[in-house]
């Protein structure tokens, strides 16, 4: 396999016929995917995801791929291919519309319907173009094909992307459920008619590659949802991402078949269920649904609330029940059903919730104490099929950690392909695919863009340091007033603290060295008021660290007196 090199610069110019590709986003990590491919000077763009912040990301409300090395060529981007509708598949398409307003959007019914309602809401109106599976469609130079694959959101799609360079298969997100709720199954059949036809890349999901086996069906969580909503003394309330359409669907069907009305809570979780009755991709019985104002008369057994909130977010409905912060007051009889999967990066905020809803009475259900989850990626028997059939010449696993990717990466090798073939890429690398070998030819930006607030990119990797230095260690400002004349203190400084453990007599020790750095300051001549504040905050640094092994923030100010 060929993989990093740290040295990689900006890349030499592509060579006439070839085809290249980088991947923005998704290698590295589980999280915004973004893929643009390259031929004739012309770029389409497979997905623009969000990855979400973890721990030691505090403020940060999403991560963004960096737009840095495409930003001077918005004009040449003819379209942006979405294979599904989930956040980390679209999530990033609103910050790149600020770029350039009318880039055609391409994709199924569902997943286009998904994304209008997020840019309504950036006061954004597409330019989109809806696919199905089995349709083509030519953008310049590059002509794609659109095949069903089954995944944990209904309607997506793999593509298949042509050029004179070759063919490329993209899968998107997909395992091979052969039972889903919509009978709409990974287009294998396709997949093998493109294999007979030669497929030169094949970019493949990555997130399951580990996992030895079969990825279970949608279908075989019907014991474990039927025995919740059997069994449940009191309310039921499930929450679960507000895209799984069919794993809601089981729910309102088992909540229907026990006599139970649903209410949904949560704005995504409203929206989302809306869009997926109107298209026809839930089906929900005829008053069923309630809203909570109906559902506070009924009786307890014949409640169902469905929630978001399944990966702890803190502001979703489900944290805030557990934190007394939502009208849905959980009490003891309660069971709640976590019909998710547990990101990694989530379990602390999970597992936390877990505690508080099960202190506050209700028996909660979740993927640790029963079969109340299944992937929505294929594991690698699964992908090992895959490559069994599509006979790929080159492999490049995108949508994972890189351990994620050298298990892909293995498994391909393991069907015959050759080695020298399966690219393992870091996110910004440069693939180019000519006369059918592909190869790492350099490297573009891909760092971290943050989005804070309202601010896009402002936040750095710096200003995170910043604040995760102040949760740790706190903060000391020291306010030094300097006598102008001799550029030693006029007084004793002040010291205010916050985070960092002190008491009333804590700074003195600290005085003498402060009052040392200033008179060296002074003989050298040394006088400017950033000068002095350096000179402060080395000096409280060093006698942090040396009393107590401690690092806090230093804000010195210097006034003259
Ligand atoms: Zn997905």
């Amino acid at each position: 396999m060929s993989r990093t090199h740290p040295e990689l610069k900006t890349p030499p110019a592509l060579a006439e016929g070839g085809l290249r590709i980088v991947a923005l986003g998704g290698l590295g990590e589980i999280g915004r995917n973004m893929t643009v491919f390259e031929f004739g000077g012309k770029l389409l763009i497979v997905d623009c995801g969000v990855l979400f912040p973890e721990e030691h990301q505090p403020g940060v409300d999403v991560i963004l791929p960096d737009f840095t090395s495409i930003r001077d060529r918005m004009d040449d981007v003819l379209a942006v291919v979405l294979t599904h509708g989930h956040e980390d598949h679209i999530g990033g398409v609103p910050y790149l519309l600020r770029e350039r307003r009318d880039i055609p959007l391409v994709g199924s019914k569902l997943t286009l319907a998904f994304i209008k309602a997020k840019l309504e809401e950036h006061r954004i109106k597409p330019v989109t173009r809806e696919v199905a599976e089995g349709d083509t469609l030519d953008f310049g130079p590059f002509e794609t094909e659109f095949l069903a694959v089954n995944h944990s959101i209904p309607d997506a799609l793999a593509v298949a992307i042509r050029t004179e360079a070759g063919l490329v298969l993209h899968t998107g997100d997909f395992k091979m459920d052969q039972f889903p709720l919509d009978r709409r199954i990974t287009d294998l059949r396709g997949f093998a008619r493109l294999g007979e036809e030669g497929v030169d890349l094949f970019l493949t999901d990555s997130t399951n590659a580990e996992v030895p086996g079969f990825t279970l069906s949608e279908g075989d969580l019907v014991p474990a949802i039927e025995t919740v909503f059997r069994t449940a003394p009191k309310r039921v309330i499930v929450s679960s991402f507000a895209s799984h359409v069919h794993r809601i669907q089981q729910v309102l069907n088992a909540a229907h078949a026990h006599g139970r009305k649903v209410a949904f809570v949560g704005r995504s979780m409203v929206r989302n269920m809306g869009i997926a009755r109107d298209l026809g991709y839930l089906d929900i019985p005829k008053g069923l649904v309630v809203d909570l104002k109906q559902m506070d008369k009924l009786p307890a057994d014949q409640v169902c609330v469905i929630c978001t909130g399944s990966q702890g977010e803190p502001m979703a409905a489900l944290s805030r029940m557990a934190n007394r912060d939502h009208v849905i007051r959980i009490s003891e009889g309660d069971t709640v059903l976590l019909a998710s999967s547990l990101i990694p990066g989530n379990e602390n905020a999970i597992y936390r919730i877990i505690n508080e809803l099960t202190r506050w009475g209700a028996n909660v259900v979740h993927k640790g104490n029963a079969k109340v989850h299944v992937s929505g990626h294929a594991s690698a028997g699964e992908l090992v099929y895959c490559y069994n059939i599509v006979k790929p010449r080159n492999v490049m696993p995108v949508h994972g950690e890189w351990r994620h990717l050298k298990a892909n990466g293995e498994l391909a090798i393991k069907t015959g392909v050759h080695p020298r073939g399966v690219v393992l890429a870091e996110d910004g690398q440069v693939v180019d695919l000519v006369d059918g070998r592909v190869r790492v030819t350099g490297k573009v930006s891909a760092g971290n863009v943050y989005v804070d607030g309202a601010t896009v990119g402002g936040a750095t990797e710096a200003s995170l340091k910043d604040r995760r230095n102040l949760a740790e260690e706190g903060v000391i400002t020291v306010v030094a007033i300097v006598d102008a004349d001799t550029g030693l203190l006029a007084e004793t400084p002040d010291f205010l603290a916050r985070g960092f453990v002190h008491d009333e007599g804590t700074f003195d020790s600290v005085v003498p060295l402060i009052e040392k750095a200033l008179a060296k300051a002074a003989e050298e001549g040394v006088g400017g008021a950033l000068q002095l504040e350096q000179l402060i905050t080395r000096a409280v640094a060093g006698w942090a660290n040396r009393n107590g092994r401690r690092s806090p923030m230093i804000i010195p100010v210097v006034i003259d007196a």
